[in-house]
């Protein structure tokens, strides 16, 4: 039996079945490249779902690694240590934010969100617990962030939800005004819906909910755990549309590929919470926030995000000429460097000719294409994915 063969029986016999998996094996990264267990290069459109901003390999990374792990890599929050403060220094000062409070993933990101929203909530006048999410958005797989997540075949196994979300339609200001009620203290949206199919909020939506939390008194919470961090070719996709939250979740790519969230709020937010209301064991360890630091400080370069809007337009460029001659795809959206490529089929089959022509493509939803590539790509790996792309999708050839 050849490793990959081992591998993936390994997995088949011992790994709790959650996930669809690739029929190669991963063996290592260079770059924007993945390379399997058979020595195949593959041009990667995935980025470890929008983790890798800055590719395979970055030197400062690994030098922030082995600097920090050889000093300390954990020893939770009961201590301080220097590296967690500086990043949030960094967060606060690259934000609309006054503080943040760290994790360890998107979905608990947005699990703290909604226990700060409900705790201001009840500080600020009466019994304010309710939290409006969207048609289409994805937060995150716990409890409390899989009820804002309305999506029937993520939620129906684990009912009764969590009770006190109610779902407005997105985009749709009329919708969520009307969901708003004397129990409402918070909205919940992604600038971008990422998994519901890179669905850009409209500007005018924005600034409506904007509006609505000010009129209403509510916290309006932007999840940018997929679109923030420079990906909307904007360190932050809020910044977009002139407006500012009131609590911001992110994850993703912020410790470079380790596991890390945050939850950055105002200061009124962070006044109504106190020792012990909230915590985590790992979180913001001296290694990862050391390693968040090398992101931050890159992602955060007018240089780095003018580039990614250039190649993100260019690759934009390209996508629509391309889809001129293929009937098969219906929509191409995006900003910065999330694309969409909806087809008027299912798009898994495209994803495997992909994996057989050496690109790695992801879904959102059963018939969109959906890319997300390094943040450090070229024009050059933007031409060399089209021209496989042009290959792998039915209709006329460039
Ligand atoms: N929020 C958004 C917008 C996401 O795209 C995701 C993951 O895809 C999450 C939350 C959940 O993040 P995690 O998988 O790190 O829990």
């Amino acid at each position: 039996m050849n490793s990959e063969q081992a591998v993936i029986e390994r997995d088949q016999k011992y790994v709790v079945p959650t996930y669809k998996r690739s029929s190669f094996v991963v063996d290592h990264g260079e770059g924007v490249y993945l390379y399997d267990t058979s020595g195949k290069r593959y041009l990667d459109f995935v980025a470890g779902i929008a983790v890798n901003a800055l590719g395979y390999g970055d030197p400062e990374i690994l030098a922030a690694i082995e600097q920090q792990a050889r000093r300390l890599i954990h020893v939770s929050n009961l201590y301080l240590t220097e590296p967690q403060t500086v990043l949030a220094e960094m967060l606060v000062q690259n934000s609309f934010a006054d503080k943040v409070f760290f994790c360890n993933s998107g979905a608990e990101a947005n699990e703290a969100a909604i226990k700060f929203a409900r705790k201001w909530g009840r500080r600020n006048g009466g019994d304010r617990y309710e939290i409006i999410a969207f048609s289409g958005a994805f937060h995150g797989r716990t409890m409390g962030a899989l009820a804002a997540t309305p999506r029937e075949h993520y939620q129906a196994p684990y009912r009764p939800l969590l009770p006190g979300v109610v779902i407005a339609e997105y985009n749709n200001l009329a919708s969520a005004r009307a969901a708003v009620s004397e129990r409402t203290c918070a909205i919940i949206v992604e600038p971008i819906e990422g998994e519901g199919g890179i669905l850009p909020a409209t500007a005018e939506f924005l600034q409506g909910l904007r509006e609505l939390c000010n009129e209403r008194h509510l916290l309006l919470i932007c999840d940018e755990v997929q679109c923030g961090l420079g990906r909307s070719g904007t360190l932050w996709a809020y910044e977009q549309s002139g407006i500012k939250p009131d609590v911001m979740t992110i994850a993703k790519p912020l410790a470079g590929g380790l596991p890390m969230g945050a939850t950055l709020v105002t200061e009124d937010v962070a006044s109504a919470i106190a020792q012990g209301d909230h915590g985590s064991t790992f979180a913001a360890g001296p290694l990862v926030s050391s390693v968040a630091q090398v992101v931050v400080r890159r992602v955060s370069q007018p240089s780095f995000l003018a580039h990614v809007r250039e190649v993100g337009e260019y690759l934009g460029a390209g996508l629509r000429r391309l889809a001129q001659h293929k009937p098969i795809v219906s929509e191409v959206r995006g900003r910065g460097l999330m694309w969409a490529i909806e087809l008027t089929e299912d798009a898994a089959p495209y994803v495997t000719k992909g994996y057989e022509q050496g690109v790695i493509m992801t879904m959102a939803g059963q018939k969109v294409l959906r890319l997300l590539p390094p943040l450090v790509i070229q024009r050059q790996h933007v031409d060399d994915f089209l021209a496989v792309l042009d290959g792998v999708l039915p209709g006329g050839a460039e």
